[in-house]
C-alpha cells in the first residue's frame, strides 16, 4: 500500500514513515498475542567455575519464536516491549518458566547448587509488586529462593533509594543477584560498595579487548576491584582461549560464552548435566 502511495506522488520519506509505523503497529499487536500463542522460547546459557570447568549456573535468554519472521533475538523485541509495558507480563513468564525448569532439572539431576539467573528489565525490577509477584512464584513452583539469580543492569542506580529497597528484600528472600553488563552504564564506585548484590558480571565489550595490553588491565581492575568488595566475578562472551587463559590466570570466578556452549535449549542443555 505504501508503494503505492508513493507511485501516487507522496514523498518517499513519508511513505517509508508509514512503513515503519505499520510494521511497528503490526508488531505491537503480535507480541500483545505471543504470551498467550506460547511462543516465547528460552534458551540457557551455562555458567562456568574457572578454576574446575564445572557448569554452577546457566543464564535464561529469551527468543521470540515468530510464525512469520522466525526466531526474533531480544535486541529487536525486548525494547518495544519496554515502551508498550509488556515487559512485566513477559518477565514473570520468564522467572515462572525458569522455576519450573529448576523444578524439573532438579527432580531428574538433583543439581542442589545449581542456579539459573533471569534477566530483569529496570521497568519490571520497579514494578510496585515486584516482590510480591516473585513470592507468589517461588511459592507457587515451590522453588527455593537460593536456585534463582536476577540479573539487574546498572541503569537501577539512576533511582538508588529505590533500587536499595528491593535489593534489600531480594538478599532477605535469598535470591541471587548480578550486576550485569558491568563497565557500560556510571555505576559510582562509592555506591557500588554498599549495594547488596552477590556478582559483577564484566560487559563482553572488555572481554572483546583481552589482546591489548591497555584493556587487559582494565579487565584485571574490575575483577581486582569486585573481588575487594566481596563480590563474585563473571566474565562474559569468552570467545577464544586466549580470554580463557588471561581470566584463569587473574583468578575471574565464572565465565560463560561461545568458547563454552551458545545459549541452548533445553534439550542439549541436558546433554551437559548427564
Ligand atoms: P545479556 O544479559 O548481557 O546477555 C548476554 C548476551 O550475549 C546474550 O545475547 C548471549 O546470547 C550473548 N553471548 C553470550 N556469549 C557470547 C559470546 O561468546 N559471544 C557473543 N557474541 N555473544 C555472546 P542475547 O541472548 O541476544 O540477549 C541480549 C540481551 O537481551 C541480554 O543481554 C539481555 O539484556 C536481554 N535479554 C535476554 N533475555 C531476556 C529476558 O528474558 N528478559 C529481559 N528483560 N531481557 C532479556
Ligand atoms: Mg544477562
Ligand atoms: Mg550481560
Ligand atoms: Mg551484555
Amino acid at each position: 500500500e505504501a508503494k503505492a502511495k508513493s507511485r501516487n506522488g507522496y514523498c518517499n520519506y513519508s511513505s517509508s514513515m508509514n512503513e515503519d509505523s505499520v510494521e511497528r503497529l503490526l508488531m505491537e499487536t503480535n507480541l500483545n498475542k505471543a504470551l498467550e500463542r506460547k511462543e516465547f522460547v528460552l534458551l540457557y546459557q551455562p555458567i562456568i567455575e574457572l578454576n574446575n570447568n564445572k557448569i554452577v549456573a546457566a543464564e535464561a535468554l529469551i527468543r521470540w519464536q515468530h510464525p512469520d519472521l522466525g526466531l526474533i533475538p531480544p535486541a529487536r523485541f525486548i525494547p518495544l516491549a519496554e515502551e508498550t509495558g509488556l515487559i512485566k507480563p513477559i518477565g514473570y513468564w520468564v522467572i515462572r518458566t525458569v522455576c519450573e525448569q529448576l523444578k524439573l532439572w532438579q527432580k531428574q539431576y538433583g543439581m542442589q547448587d545449581f542456579r539459573i539467573a533471569v534477566n530483569i528489565s529496570a521497568i519490571q525490577f520497579e514494578d510496585e509488586d515486584f516482590i510480591e509477584k516473585v513470592k507468589q512464584i517461588l511459592q507457587e513452583t515451590n522453588v527455593h529462593p537460593s536456585h534463582l539469580e536476577f540479573e539487574i543492569t546498572e541503569s537501577v542506580m539512576q533511582n538508588i533509594e529505590k533500587s536499595m529497597a528491593i535489593l534489600g528484600e531480594l538478599r532477605t528472600l535469598g535470591i541471587h543477584v548480578s550486576l550485569d553488563d558491568f563497565g557500560t552504564g556510571y555505576s559510582s564506585l562509592s555506591i557500588l560498595k554498599h549495594l547488596p548484590i552477590n556478582n559483577i558480571k564484566i560487559d563482553k565489550s572488555f572481554i572483546d579487548d583481552v589482546k591489548f595490553a591497555d584493556d587487559e588491565t582494565i579487565v584485571q581492575n574490575i575483577i581486582d576491584m569486585s573481588q575487594n568488595m566481596k563480590f563474585k566475578v563473571v566474565a562474559e562472551g569468552i570467545e577464544n582461549e586466549i580470554q580463557l587463559n588471561f581470566l584463569r590466570e587473574k583468578q575471574c570466578d565464572y565465565g560463560q560464552g561461545y568458547f563454552f556452549n551458545m545459549p541452548l535449549p533445553v534439550l542439549d542443555f541436558e546433554k551437559k548435566l548427564v
